[in-house]
């Protein structure tokens, strides 16, 4: 067990990098099967997934498409409070089968938000392939079809993952050590 301080937090390491790689190959398996003869659109969503994304587009063999999306929050005037939008997408994506590339699906109301949001573009089929999944802590009907890693509630950093824009570069992936 290793540990690293990132500004006022202590982090332990949970998964190392050779497991994350394994679990990553196994879940782009598992799409070259699905979506042979598709060519599906993989839409990678910034900042989080950018090096999930690298390490999962190295395991596709089938031909495919890679772009990436941001979401911009801002407080909604509604009382559903927060409300993300989906900026950058220049990309046609009527008919096309798109996979959203997330870093982790925690409550699950961001990939709920996307899904409606794309799902107005008409594309042919829309899936999600997240990195980690919390699934003591989904909170919305979600299919999330694909998932590397199931994880506990805990607050985790690394492998592309942040603590207030911090620890990205971590090449395993760390969990907060509740003091
Ligand atoms: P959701 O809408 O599913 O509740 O939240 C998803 C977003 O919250 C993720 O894309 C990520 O930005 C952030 N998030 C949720 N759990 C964690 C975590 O354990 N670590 C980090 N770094 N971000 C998280
Ligand atoms: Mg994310
Ligand atoms: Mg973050």
């Amino acid at each position: 067990m290793s540990r690293v301080t990132i500004l006022d937090k202590t982090f332990e390491t949970s998964i190392p990098e050779a497991e994350i790689l394994e679990r990553v190959k196994r879940v782009a398996e598992q799409i070259n099967k699905d979506m042979a003869g598709k060519n599906p659109l993989f839409l990678a969503v910034l900042n989080g997934s950018f090096i999930f994304a690298a390490d999962l587009m190295r395991f596709i063999n089938i031909p495919s498409e890679i772009s990436f999306v941001k979401l911009a929050s801002y407080e909604g005037t509604t009382s559903t409070g927060e409300i993300k939008e989906v900026i950058g997408l220049n990309e046609d994506i009527s008919g096309r089968d798109v996979i959203i590339v997330e870093d982790i699906v925690d409550t699950g109301s961001t990939m709920k938000r996307m899904l409606e949001t794309l799902g107005t573009r008409n594309p042919r089929s829309l899936h999600i392939c997240t990195l980690l999944l919390k699934p003591g802590k989904l909170a919305v009907p979600l299919n999330v079809e694909y998932v590397a890693m199931e994880i506990p509630n805990d607050f985790i950093v690394g492998y592309g993952l942040d603590y207030d824009q911090q620890g990205r570069s971590l090449r395993d992936i760390y969990t907060l050590v509740q003091e």
